[in-house]
């Protein structure tokens, strides 16, 4: 089949959740994408931020092919190996004490939530269940991770609204204390906003927020859905100013393309998650996880985060270099290679206009493009984009 019948069939068959654009992509390798008409696309997406080692990484899919020709679901009535390996990876790569494993970004966040009003509630009773959020924030679409997420518009249609979560300014540390009461648990935060446009928090937030939760005795969450896996140039992004958090979520790329999610913490709050408190069938399956462990494999040879943190200071420079032909560029932000060009007008169009020149991108916020492309990626595909923007951006403007 071509595009065109994909599409006629979707639009019959498929739930109509997503405004998606007119493409069917059936093959991928590394940095690049195929569609059902044979056309080529290089990948600035990920799959939202899951890619992180490239499309159909070689040690991944070996490991995927092998646990699946060998067992692929029991159920967590028993032990599974591949989870226990996944978790003690992560332990000594982070720092946390254990894992909890489940299916979704949203799921690792709702994992947290309990996590920290079960702890909260064995320690002080019922009555201290509230969590502070940031405004701006995506933590995802479930009723209560939606709550928890400081942007209205997800909700719309959806109350009543779980009730429980504060949000307050991102970045505005005066703005946190004050929110905190009585009946405050914990403090959840993205070390890094995605979904609300790339924005990279003040030196010394994150540490506030850590000196704030120790002297009130609140969990300190942090949601590296997004940030984690090497996104930021350090495998999570916490590592950049040394402030660990007590609980953190991840999912996205952490089984290299499959399905995960992931609730990292220390003691003594893990514990708060007792048998019976928690569970999910198929959180932690040996597929998903044997998939993280080869993940964590191609991270451990390093040389992912070398070609992020190099690749993001290319392309973070290439696109200043752009701003200053194109006036309508506000600002660049990044870390690694999560960046974010903020225009000072509405970019959605430019995502099918890029697309029909071969390459997938993003906009977030009506107008920030984002650039989540594989850790992988080439200068080569770096200029090639640029070029790309160079002719789509408005500009460039004539020299004095
Ligand atoms: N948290 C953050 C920071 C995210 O960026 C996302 C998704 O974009 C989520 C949570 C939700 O993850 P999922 O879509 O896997 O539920």
């Amino acid at each position: 089949m071509h595009t065109k019948e994909y599409i006629e069939e979707a639009e019959k068959y498929v739930a109509g959740t997503y405004g998606r654009y007119p493409m069917v992509p059936v093959r991928a390798d590394d940095t690049h994408i195929w569609d059902a008409d044979g056309r080529e696309y290089t990948d600035f997406v990920s799959g939202l931020g899951v890619i992180n080692l490239g499309h159909c990484h070689p040690k991944v899919v070996e490991a995927i092919r092998e646990q699946a020709g060998t067992l692929m679901h029991t159920s967590n009535l028993f032990h599974i190996p591949p989870q226990i390996e996944l978790a003690k990876r992560l332990v000594e790569a982070s720092f946390a004490d254990k894992a909890y494993f489940c299916n979704s970004g949203a799921e690792a966040n709702e994992s947290a939530v309990k996590l920290a009003r079960k702890y909260s509630h064995d320690k002080y009773g019922d009555g201290r269940g509230d969590i502070i959020t940031m405004l701006n924030s995506f933590h995802g679409r479930s009723l209560t991770t939606l709550a928890a997420t400081g942007q209205p518009k997800f909700s719309k249609g959806f109350y009543p609204r779980s009730p429980g979560f504060v949000h307050v300014p991102f970045d505005d540390l005066e703005a946190a204390e004050a929110a905190i009461t009585e009946a405050t648990c914990a403090i959840m935060v993205e070390p890094m906003q995605g979904e609300g446009g790339v924005h990279i928090p003040s030196p010394g937030y994150l540490a506030g927020l850590r000196k704030l939760c120790d002297e009130r005795d609140l969990l300190l969450i942090f949601d590296e859905v997004q940030t984690g896996m090497g996104r930021t140039g350090m495998l999570f992004a916490y590592e950049h100013e040394g402030v660990m958090p007590d609980a953190m979520s991840l999912a996205k790329s952490l089984a290299g393309g499959t399905a995960i999610g992931a609730l990292l913490a220390k003691e003594p709050f893990i514990s708060a998650l007792g048998p019976g408190t928690h569970a999910s069938t198929f959180g932690g399956n040996f597929l998903a996880t044997a998939a993280g462990v080869a993940a964590m494999d191609v991270f451990a040879e390093g040389s992912i985060l070398t070609n992020c943190k190099e690749m993001g200071a290319y392309f973070t420079a290439a696109l200043e270099s752009l701003k200053e032909n194109h006036s309508c560029i506000e600002e660049i932000r990044s870390k690694g290679l999560m960046i974010g060009v903020e225009l000072d007008h509405e970019g959605v169009e430019y995502v099918p206009q890029a697309m029909e020149r071969g390459f997938l991108i993003n906009c977030t916020m009506g107008s920030v493009l984002r650039f989540l492309p594989p850790l992988t990626i080439t200068q080569v595909d770096i200029d090639r984009l640029l070029a790309v923007l160079d002719e789509l951006l408005p500009g460039p403007e004539a020299a004095d």
